[in-house]
């Protein structure tokens, strides 16, 4: 593993969201890496702790918040802004040996920058290029600029890696490096952590993802209307500019009559345990997810796992065997699947054993750790498409 080389690792965001927790664990192993953010918040203090030399640029701040769908046309105003980034970057790279740009905004402009400052670049792109997510033009420069320019691009799934390609990547290019989880957490009692979190008795489902339209916790809310005797727990925040979706989940909890069974907990740093004291995790996004690292959370904690039957979900629960799959936005069918697994404890508890095994065999940290530091060693001796 190549763990002396000078790596820069670059982040539009000062957010913890999935990619930067994957980044985290990533940067661990490593010696004389730094990190270039746009912004500071959270991530900038947790990459500092891991002791890694910050760059913080001049020029980003609050450009986590524009929104990856918005028109060029709109993004017109920025790109003075951009250019100054790109610059920054250059420099930065200059004192680096390789650069790895582990968000899609943070490889567009590392990509300008391989043209002032040529260092290999990697692209650990955790998100599924599609029109769901990303504007026509913007699908186009990606991939261009990853043939171009990226010596390799690491996806977490099939699904990732199929959606780069028909937007145009070169396959060549890809490398599948599924996402891997290390749960600290002991195994507790339910009913203990109900106590401690303060959480009712009861049927108790949970969903454990930032609020953002496409995570589908309005879909949740929709089959919590069927199920009169289920309680909620909803984890986690708009991180990245969604408060309107997160209001509108709000509003839409006392319309439905909910407000007693539904807790929002807000962002948490406590989520393998507070996943421990739920009897299911929903995982109801409704566009397909690149990865989607809580269901391997839950698959490792011993919880059984419901989700849309689309992106990498399938592969992860190896098509229904490790936990239930749904079809996308159908409200009834998560209800009926939410009532199968509360009532159904003995094919339960066959699955869950089965998911924990899966979980660990396929899905471990150090597996992860060992496939990157395979790619950039495969990258550094030139062995590349
Ligand atoms: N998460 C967290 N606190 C919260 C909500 C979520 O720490 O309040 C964690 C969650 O446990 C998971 C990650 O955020 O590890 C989300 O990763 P995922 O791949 O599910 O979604 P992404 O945010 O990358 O789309």
């Amino acid at each position: 593993m190549m763990s002396n080389e000078r790596v820069l690792f670059v982040d539009h965001t000062g957010q913890i969201g999935g990619a930067e927790l994957i980044l985290l664990d990533v940067v661990t192993s490593r010696q004389n890496a730094s990190a270039f953010l746009f912004e500071t918040g959270p991530l900038s203090a947790a990459l500092a702790a891991r002791g890694l030399k910050l760059i913080i640029s001049q020029h980003g701040s609050g450009l986590s918040r524009f929104r990856r769908d918005s028109s060029v046309l709109s993004a017109l105003p920025l790109a003075g802004r951009l250019a100054a980034i790109v610059v920054e970057i250059a420099r930065a790279a200059w004192e680096h040996d390789f650069v790895y740009a582990n968000s899609q905004k943070a490889f567009v402009l590392a990509a300008l920058a391989n043209v002032l400052v040529r260092r290999p670049l990697i692209w650990h792109l955790h998100d599924i290029i599609s029109s769901a997510h990303f504007g026509a033009a913007q699908r186009r420069m990606q991939v261009l600029l990853a043939n171009m320019c990226a010596m390799r691009v690491i996806v977490p799934s099939e699904a990732a890696a199929a959606a780069f390609v028909d937007a145009g990547g070169r396959r060549g290019l890809v490398e599948v490096v599924p996402n891997g989880i290390d749960l600290k957490s002991e195994r507790t009692l339910r009913s203990e952590l109900r106590q401690r979190f303060g959480l009712p008795a009861g049927p108790l489902v949970g969903v454990f993802s930032r609020l953002a339209p496409w995570k589908g916790q309005h879909v949740l809310l929709e089959a919590l209307a069927r199920l009169p005797d289920v309680g909620c727990i909803i984890v986690g925040d708009a991180l990245f500019g969604e408060q309107d979706y997160a209001a509108r989940l709000r509003t839409m909890t006392a319309e439905l009559g909910l407000v007693d069974r539904v807790h929002f907990l807000g962002h948490r740093n406590d989520v393998p345990s507070l996943m421990q004291a739920v009897d299911v995790m929903v995982h109801p996004s409704i566009d397909p997810e690149p990865f989607g690292r809580t269901l391997v959370e839950a698959m490792l904690s011993g919880v059984p796992v419901i989700a849309t039957d689309a992106g990498a979900a399938p592969d992860i629960l190896e098509r229904g065997r490790a936990g239930t799959l749904i079809p996308s936005g159908d409200p009834r069918a998560l209800a009926a699947a939410i009532a199968s697994v509360l009532t159904t404890p003995e094919q339960v508890a066959t699955q869950i054993d089965y998911a924990a095994q899966r979980a660990r065999a396929e899905y471990s940290l150090g597996r992860m750790l060992d496939t990157i530091g395979a790619v950039i060693t495969k990258v550094r001796l030139g062995a590349v498409a």
